[in-house]
């Protein structure tokens, strides 16, 4: 049986109008209310629940990049997982290009797995230490039999072109060891990208990169949307870069989403009091031209095994209302405040 709080998301996120997608097309990723709830075990009896991700609607258009924000333990992979059917959501669906996917059995998701791919943080260890560059971007071409030796040897050397391996030649033999931190992410990347998906989930993508290496990075996944009309969901704590490089983002707070709306608009009008605090612990060069830290929000976000009842935010908020936001079973719910740009607090 749904909860409260499914019923009044249901209301205040009618399915014909939640996130639009921004190119007026329909989505190519669709998620409905999901929810993904871990049980805690001691021993052979459940002890309560994680509620990692408690009823996020969102979707993403073709050639668009939505970006989800947050700080650990918000949410964000989790979702951005169950998209991918990595982990299968307890409630809710996952539609991809208007099919549903959300309990379909691994063994039917093969033409899933084509189409959609991910990115992972660490390029440590996401790539095979004993293979070969070229074995390691050629993979996914064997699994999914796609062209003759000399035809993925040419689509292997394309991706490494792509991603700036350059001259790719000079990559194929080479070992991840042998490569630096950026160089084995852009690495990571063409293994995503050589089969063309249509869905990519980067999830942390320059976290562990030095610094040098992040703007091209990030510039390598944005021209490869341009080119190939590929949906991103970035995922990301850092703020700053989800504004150059996504058109959406969206802000995850204890796995809700608490505001979703064009990157300028959520960056220079944040509405939601996290928001707010989230872009003014970002640090900012001063005068100097050193970089000065900002205050950091308020106190720990709470464990997702003991979400606050009420607004989930209201013990941190400086605005929080007494009698309005601590109501056990009242949780706000997203509404749009302008044109595209949504928000679930009481203030609006
Ligand atoms: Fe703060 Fe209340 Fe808004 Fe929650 S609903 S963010 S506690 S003002």
């Amino acid at each position: 049986m749904p909860d409260a709080t499914t019923e009044a998301q249901a209301q205040a996120l009618p399915a014909e109008r939640a996130e639009r997608p921004t190119q007026g097309e329909k989505p190519l990723v669709r998620l409905e209310d999901v929810k993904v709830h871990f049980p805690i075990r001691r021993g052979l009896f459940a002890r309560g629940v994680v509620k990692a991700v408690d009823g996020v609607s969102l979707q993403l258009a073709r050639g668009e990049t939505v970006a989800l924000v947050g700080e650990s333990g918000s949410g964000k992979t989790t979702l951005g997982r169950a998209s991918l059917r990595l982990i299968e959501p307890t409630a809710g669906r996952v539609l991809f290009d208007g099919r549903d996917i959300t309990h379909v059995p691994e063994a039917r998701l093969k033409w899933f797995r084509r189409r959609a791919q991910a990115v992972f943080q660490d390029p440590y260890s996401s790539l095979n230490g004993t293979m070969t560059i070229e074995q390691i971007v050629e993979e996914p071409l064997i699994i999914h039999g796609v062209g003759t030796r000399e035809e993925r040897r040419a689509r292997v050397l394309e991706a490494l072109e792509a991603v700036r391996l350059r001259p790719p030649e000079e990559f194929l033999k080479k070992f991840p060891h042998q490569l630096s931190g950026g160089q084995r992410q852009r690495a990571a990347i063409a293994r995503a990208l050589v089969l063309d998906p249509e869905y990519v989930v980067a999830d942390e993508p320059v976290s562990m990169v030095d610094a040098s290496s992040r703007a091209e990075i990030l510039l390598v996944l944005k021209e490869r949307q341009e080119a190939a009309g590929t949906a991103i969901l970035y995922i990301t704590h850092d703020i700053a870069t989800a504004r150059h490089f996504a058109h959406r983002v969206g802000v995850m707070y204890l796995g809700h989403l608490v505001e979703l709306g064009p990157s300028e608009r959520v960056i220079e009008n944040p509405l939601h009091p996290y928001t707010q605090a989230l872009i003014a612990a970002v640090p900012e060069p001063d005068p100097t031209n050193r970089l000065r830290e900002r205050p950091v929000i308020p106190g720990e976000p709470p464990s997702p095994a003991h979400t606050p009842k009420g607004c989930p935010f209201h013990p941190r908020c400086p605005k929080a209302m007494k009698g309005t936001c601590d109501v056990e079973g009242r949780t706000p719910q997203l509404k749009e405040h302008e044109p595209g740009h949504w928000v679930a607090c009481y203030l609006y």
